[in-house]
């Protein structure tokens, strides 16, 4: 038994189940809110594998777009992980199933990616 995922309407403040596209309220798009904000996760300081660093972005990526946040940022150190990340992120940009991302330029083991416009 799992409730549903709630999501608050930016603009109305309507609590509405997550992966309804419209406010029912407002009718605003909800799939393309966000408040510009940043979520930071570490996937590869904890001794994790390069197949456990992709489930957790994955995880991540996802849990951020049900969320207000516009921006994942995902620390990946200076490894394979870093590698196999940077190799999906071209992809899914390709895909436009992100809309960017890019390296930070002071700290070149951390990747912000763009979620939603
Ligand atoms: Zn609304």
């Amino acid at each position: 038994m799992s409730q549903d995922r709630t999501i608050d309407c930016l603009e109305c403040g309507m609590t509405v189940t997550f992966g309804i596209v419209h406010c029912p309220k407002c009718d605003n798009r909800l799939d393309l809110q966000h408040d510009g904000s940043t979520v930071t996760v570490d996937i590869a300081h904890n001794h994790e594998t390069v197949r456990e660093a992709m489930q957790k972005l994955q995880r991540n990526m996802k849990e951020t777009r049900e969320s207000n946040a516009q921006n994942l940022r995902i620390v990946v150190g200076s490894g394979r992980i870093r590698d196999e990340v940077l190799g999906l992120l071209y992809d899914l940009r390709s895909r436009e199933t992100i809309i960017d991302f890019s390296q930070d330029d002071k700290n070149p083991g951390a990747v912000t990616i763009k979620l939603k416009p």
